[in-house]
Order: structure tokens, then sequence, then C-alpha cells
């Protein structure tokens, strides 16, 4: 059964409740003062209620609501739509010593085919050059690496 939210005005707060899609726009009562309340779209929270800019929820465990989420503080500094116990930052995982030798040796191996290819081509440039007017020739190709 999906989740749906509810606007209590009179306790100025949203609750959630498990109910059947049939019953979904059916009044809730309020779990704190019983009163009807009518479903809300989570889009429109902002409309609501807030409490020092976050969703006042009921249950009210004094926690804030980022985006849908809880979260136990507001965040002193943080962008819009980022808390820090919403958003996870990916962190680098920093390179072992063997990995770190490995990517460098890796670095040199590839400047120096990258080296060896502007030799080859500067060779063959050469060549043309050198070869031109005279009878027709194929030309070398460069080769293929595996
Ligand atoms: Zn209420």
């Amino acid at each position: 059964m999906p989740l749906y939210e509810y606007l209590c005005e009179d306790c100025a707060g949203i609750f959630e409740v498990v109910r059947p899609i049939r019953e979904a726009p059916e009044p809730q009562p309020c779990p704190e003062c019983d009163e009807d309340c009518e479903r809300v779209m989570p889009s429109s929270f902002s409309a609501y209620i807030m409490r020092q800019g976050y969703p006042r929820r009921i249950p009210d465990k004094g926690t804030y609501w980022h985006l849908g989420q809880e979260v136990t503080y507001l965040p002193k500094q943080a962008r819009p739509y980022e808390h820090p116990q919403v958003t996870k930052h990916r962190e680098k995982e920093p390179l072992s010593t063997q990995d770190y030798t490995d990517l460098v040796d890796r670095k040199i191996a590839e400047r120096r085919l990258a080296r060896e290819d502007r030799r080859k081509e500067r060779e063959l440039k050469r060549d043309r050059i050198a070869n031109r007017g005279r009878e027709f020739k194929p030309q070398p190709q460069p080769q293929k690496r595996d």
C-alpha cells in the first residue's frame, strides 16, 4: 500500500499514512487532534507548514525534513537542495603507493608511445617531401600497435 501525506491545519503539521489507493482521497484523522485532514502532495509542502524553513512533521520529533528525507539538524552552510545527511559526497579513495607508482609508470609509457608516434609521423612526412616529383611509390603505412 502506498504512503500518503496529510496536512492538519489545526496542528500545523504533516503526517504520513499508509492506506489503499482508493482510500487516499478520503480525509484522514490527525494522530494528534483527531481532526479530519486533507491529503497533500509532497511537492506542495513548502506552501504549507514550515519550521525554520523546513516542513513540520507529525509526530514532531524535533527533526527536519529535507527533500522528503529526515535529517536531525539544519545545515549551517549548504547549497540549495543539499544537506550533509542526505547528499552523499563521493570521496575519492587516496591511491596506495603501489597504485600511484603504477599510474605514473603508465603515464610515462603513454607519453613515450605518443612521442614515438609523433617521431614516425615526422619521418613519414620528411620522406614524402623527399620523394615528391619522383615516380610514384606506395608509402609505408604506420604500423598498428596492439
Ligand atoms: Zn491535528
